[in-house]
């Protein structure tokens, strides 16, 4: 089985989330959300273990030390990290792995699993687009609002850091974009058992 990290960032709004939850939908076998640990407190519709951890700065400070961490970062004044462990158990199992992080974290994540990752920057067409879709989410107060849309300035700076760029304009034209992606990198021949298939191939079963 081709396994591999399929890292997703781009700016807070542009609707990383909704796209995941319609390749879950259709993957779900296949796919392992890697669920964050983070400092930040739960939007109202947001459970522990299935959006996130939420643990205290001490308890994130703590996991630091312990080495738990694949990659963690400050991201608008809060900690977020993602679990090496779990990572390295699901990548182990054949599935594919799903990073919801920022750039900073996916550099990290990059020096220290090059081989193993996609990239997906996905982003609006313009800033005053990601401005309506954090208005009309309301998960935000006008600070923590103008506070992700300046950090989305400075992550849209990062963008040739990425294999690929999707500008979710259309939501199904984005999907498309984003489960071709998926499908073609399953097809690759890296990360195969092609020993294995040609085995099988010769022994005609
Ligand atoms: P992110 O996970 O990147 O922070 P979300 O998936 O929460 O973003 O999306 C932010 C808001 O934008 C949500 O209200 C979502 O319904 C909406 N949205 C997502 N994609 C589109 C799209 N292509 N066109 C219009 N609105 C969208
Ligand atoms: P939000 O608070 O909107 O859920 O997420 C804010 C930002 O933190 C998003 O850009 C998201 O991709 C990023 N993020 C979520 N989990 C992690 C993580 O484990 N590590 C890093 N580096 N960023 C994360």
């Amino acid at each position: 089985m081709n396994s591999f990290i399929l890292v997703i960032s781009g700016p807070s709004g542009a609707g990383k989330s909704t796209l995941l939850k319609k390749l879950f939908e259709e993957f779900e076998a296949e796919l392992y959300f890697s669920v964050s640990s983070t400092t930040r407190l739960p939007r109202e519709n947001e459970k522990h273990g299935i959006h996130y951890y939420f643990i205290s700065n001490d308890e994130f400070q703590e996991d630091i030390k312990n080495n738990y961490f694949l990659e963690w970062a400050k991201v608008h004044e809060n900690f977020y990290g993602t679990s090496l462990k779990h990572t390295e158990k699901a990548l182990n199992s054949g599935k594919i792995v799903i990073l919801d992080i920022d750039v900073q974290g996916y550099k990290i994540a990059k020096k220290k699993l090059q081989d193993k990752i996609v990239s997906i920057f996905i982003t609006t067409k313009n800033k005053e687009e990601l401005k309506k879709r954090l208005i009309k989410r309301n998960t935000d107060t006008i600070t923590q609002l103008e506070k992700r849309l300046e950090n989305a300035s400075d992550e849209m700076k990062e963008l040739c850091e990425y294999d690929y760029l999707i500008i979710n304009d259309e939501l199904e034209r984005s999907y498309e974009a984003l489960r071709a992606i998926l499908v073609a990198h399953r097809l690759k021949t890296k990360g195969q058992d092609l020993d294995q298939i040609q085995n099988i191939w010769n022994k005609g079963e």
